[in-house]
């Protein structure tokens, strides 16, 4: 199947359908951080696949951000932020579903002409990647229609899924976790000039950065006012 981002659909399938072959791996954050296959949705579906009982699950669900930057990737199109969140709701993990549900309800404020006149070929974009994915075959060319108008720079890797900025770290874990390891990867290889978050809680990670300056998306629609 083509990995072309105008070829991906919705999610359809469940974690039977998966087939081991490890492109979730690429875009997911926890992944990168721990080289760890059981906190994979890899790992995750291996393990219902078998039947292993859910409190095996508990680091994978504490550890996934539910970013949704594993599921457009997924062959087998699986919806792998569902079967993450029903982990979660299982172990009764879900603190973080009306958080979740506000990110991806929220339009972007980027698709506002006078916030767009704000930003330029010097900024980076801080995309929020739970709604970015949550909405992906819209808003994908929303985002892509803003590069090209003002040339910002946006945290997209090659197949344009979004990277996300900050991963929960579970207390057992807080000591093997580079908390700035993922801003790095976000800015390497930008010339950066201003950092724009479109939320407002990544905001602490890039100013740790302590290399350029950062500010919201909010922020820049109060200026046009
Ligand atoms: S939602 Fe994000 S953090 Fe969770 S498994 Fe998928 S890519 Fe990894
Ligand atoms: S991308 Fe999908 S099919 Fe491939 S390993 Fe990950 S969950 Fe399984």
């Amino acid at each position: 199947m083509s990995l072309a981002t105008t070829d991906i659909a919705l999610p359809v399938a469940d974690h039977a359908a998966c087939s081991a072959c490890a492109l979730c791996l690429l875009v997911c954050p926890i992944w990168r951080q721990t080289r760890d296959i059981e906190l994979t949705p890899l790992g995750c579906s291996k393990a219902l696949q078998r039947g292993a009982p859910i409190e095996d699950l508990a680091a994978t669900a504490q550890w996934c951000n539910l970013c949704g930057a594993c599921a457009p990737v997924c062959p087998e199109r699986i919806d792998l932020v569902g079967m993450m969140r029903s982990v979660r709701r299982r172990l009764r993990l879900d603190s973080n579903e009306a958080e979740l549900a506000t990110a991806t309800a929220r339009e972007p404020l980027v698709a506002q002409s006078a916030v767009r006149s704000r930003l330029g070929p010097g900024d980076l974009l801080v995309i929020e990647p739970r709604s970015y994915h949550a909405d992906y075959e819209r808003r994908v060319k929303v985002y892509d229609e803003l590069r090209r108008e003002t040339g910002c720079m946006l945290n997209l890797d090659l197949q344009r899924i979004a990277i996300p900025a900050r991963l929960p770290v579970p207390a057992d874990y807080a000591d093997a976790c580079d908390y700035l390891a993922q801003a790095r990867w976000i800015v390497q290889g930008f010339k950066i000039q201003r950092i724009v978050v479109e939320d407002p809680a990544d905001r602490g990670v890039f100013e740790r950065l302590g290399a350029w300056p950062v500010m919201s998306v909010d922020e820049l629609a109060k200026e046009t006012r």
